[in-house]
């Protein structure tokens, strides 16, 4: 397990390095509904590591 560093977006973290889990079904480079929705509207700041 890697903590997400500073500047980071926590699920997108989770999901890349923690939980792949979250994309096993997902082709390599895909992305889940979550992480896409990340993508077009940019991670939460809640969600940010300070
Ligand atoms: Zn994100
Ligand atoms: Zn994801």
């Amino acid at each position: 397990m890697r903590p997400a560093p500073r500047g980071e977006c926590r699920q997108c973290w989770e999901h890349a390095y923690n939980s792949r889990r979250a994309h096993k079904h997902l082709a390599p480079r895909e992305n889940c509904p979550e992480c896409v929705s990340h993508m077009v509207n940019g991670h939460p700041d809640q969600m940010i590591v300070k």
